[in-house]
C-alpha cells in the first residue's frame, strides 16, 4: 500500500510524524507493508520550489493509494500572489484526484465531553457524520469575478449544481448510512435557490435505491439552529460545498477540541478510486515547533485512511481503541487538558498510542 505524506506547515510535520509512526506500528502488528513517499506541499513547497503543489508532489499524490495529509499555511504565505498560497495547494489536490465528497466524522468522546462548550447532557453522544460536497457549487461555479458597473463594482458568484453531481454524493451519504444509524438528513435552501431545489429533487429520487435508510429535509438556516439545540438528532447530514463548509465546522466544535477531528476526502479520477485524509484543523503556527499540539486528528485521520483505501476494518479500530486507551487514562495534550487529567506533548502522546497498538 503505497501512501504519500504531504506534511505540510506548521504543526504539520509534527502530527503527520505521529500519525506515520502509528502507521507504522499497525503494519508490524497486523504484517502489512505500507510505503510512504514523503512530499513538500503548501508554504513549505513554495519557499523550496516557488509553487505550493509541485508537479513531483501531485504526481505522488496520483501513484499513491492514499494520500495523509497534514495542514498547510501560515501569516509567513498570507501577503503573497492568491496563486501562490499554500491554500490553493488543496484546492488543486482536490481537483486533480476529483475528491468530491468530504467526509467529517464529529463524534463527542464522553470522557471529553466537557471540553465543549455545549452542557455536556447535549453533546455526549453525538456522532455525526457531516458529508460535504467538494468539487462544485458556488466555489467553483461560472461566472464569477469582480467586474465594474454603473455603481462602482459588484462581485459575482454562481451556484451550479448538477444532476449527476448531486447523484453522487447522495450515493455516497445512503451508502455510508447503512454502516451506521440508517439516518441521512439533507441539507438546503430549497425554498430559496433553484440549484437547491434541483439538489432535492434528486436526493428524493436516489433515495428510491435505499428504501432501508430514512431521509429527511432541513433547510440550512434551520439545520445550523438544530445542531445546537439537539445534535443527537442527527446521524448522516449531506449538503453543498458552501452549506457543507460552515455547518462541519460547527459540528465540529460540538465536540469541543479541534485537535480531535479527523477527515476524508475521497472520489475517483483516472479509473482509480481516490483518498485524502487530514486533520479538520489548520496549521496552528501559534504552537508549532513547540511540541503543544494534539497528533490525534491525524492519527484518526490514519484511521479512517484503513478503513476506506483499504478495507482494513479491523485495524482502523485497533487506532480507534488505542486513543481512547490513553485518553481514559488520563492523558492529555494541553488543547483537552482539564484538572486532574496528566498533561503531556505532540510526542508523548504519539508514543503512548502506537505502545497501545503494539501490545
Ligand atoms: P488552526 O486550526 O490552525 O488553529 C486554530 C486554533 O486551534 C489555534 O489556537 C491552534 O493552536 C489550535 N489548534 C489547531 N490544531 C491543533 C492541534 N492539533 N492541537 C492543539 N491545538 C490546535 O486555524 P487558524 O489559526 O485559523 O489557521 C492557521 C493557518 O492554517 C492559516 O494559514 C489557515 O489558512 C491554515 N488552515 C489550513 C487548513 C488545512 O490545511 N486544511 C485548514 C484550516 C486552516
Amino acid at each position: 500500500m503505497k501512501i504519500a505524506v504531504l506534511p505540510g506547515d506548521g504543526i504539520g510535520p509534527e502530527i503527520v510524524a505521529e500519525a506515520v509512526a502509528v502507521l507504522e506500528a499497525v503494519g508490524k502488528r497486523f504484517h502489512h507493508q505500507f510505503n510512504f513517499e514523503e512530499k513538500q506541499v503548501g508554504g513549505a513547497a513554495t519557499d523550496q520550489f516557488g509553487v505550493p503543489l509541485p508537479d513531483d508532489t501531485l504526481k505522488s499524490a496520483q501513484d499513491a493509494d492514499a494520500v495523509l495529509l497534514g495542514a498547510v499555511g501560515g501569516p509567513k504565505w498570507d501577503t503573497i500572489d492568491y496563486a501562490l498560497r499554500p491554500e490553493r495547494a488543496l484546492l488543486s489536490l482536490r481537483e486533480q484526484l476529483g475528491l468530491y465528497a468530504n467526509l467529517r466524522p464529529a463524534k463527542c468522546y464522553s470522557i471529553l465531553a466537557d471540553a465543549s462548550t455545549l452542557k455536556r447532557e447535549v453533546v455526549d453522544g453525538v456522532d455525526i457524520l457531516v458529508i460535504r460536497e467538494l468539487t462544485g457549487g458556488i466555489y467553483f461555479g461560472q461566472p464569477r469575478g469582480i467586474a465594474k458597473d454603473g455603481t462602482g463594482e459588484k462581485g459575482i458568484n454562481t451556484e451550479v449544481y448538477t444532476t449527476p453531481e448531486i447523484v453522487r454524493i447522495a450515493k455516497v451519504a445512503f451508502e455510508l448510512a447503512r454502516g451506521r444509524r440508517l439516518h441521512v438528513t439533507s441539507v438546503d435552501k430549497a425554498n430559496v435557490l433553484e440549484s437547491s431545489a434541483l439538489w432535492r429533487k434528486v436526493v428524493i429520487k436516489v433515495h428510491k435505491e435505499y428504501p432501508d435508510v430514512a431521509l429527511s429535509h432541513l433547510y440550512v438556516d434551520n439545520c445550523a439552529m438544530q445542531l445546537i439545540r439537539n445534535p443527537k438528532q442527527f446521524d448522516v447530514i449531506v449538503t453543498t460545498n458552501l452549506f457543507g463548509d460552515i455547518l462541519s465546522d460547527e459540528a465540529a466544535m460540538l465536540t469541543g477540541s479541534i485537535g480531535m477531528l479527523p477527515s476524508a476526502s475521497v472520489g475517483e479520477s483516472g479509473g482509480k478510486r481516490r483518498g485524502m485524509y487530514e486533520p479538520i484543523h489548520g496549521s496552528a503556527p501559534d504552537i508549532a515547533g513547540k511540541d503543544l499540539a494534539n497528533p490525534i486528528a491525524t492519527i484518526l485521520s490514519a484511521a479512517m485512511m484503513l478503513q476506506m483505501s483499504f478495507g482494513l476494518e479491523k485495524e482502523a479500530g485497533v487506532i480507534e481503541d488505542a486513543v481512547l486507551s490513553v485518553l481514559n487514562e488520563g492523558y492529555r495534550t494541553a488543547d483537552i487538558y482539564s484538572e486532574g487529567t496528566r498533561k503531556i506533548g505532540t510526542k508523548e502522546m504519539g508514543r503512548l498510542i502506537l505502545e497501545k497498538i503494539l501490545c
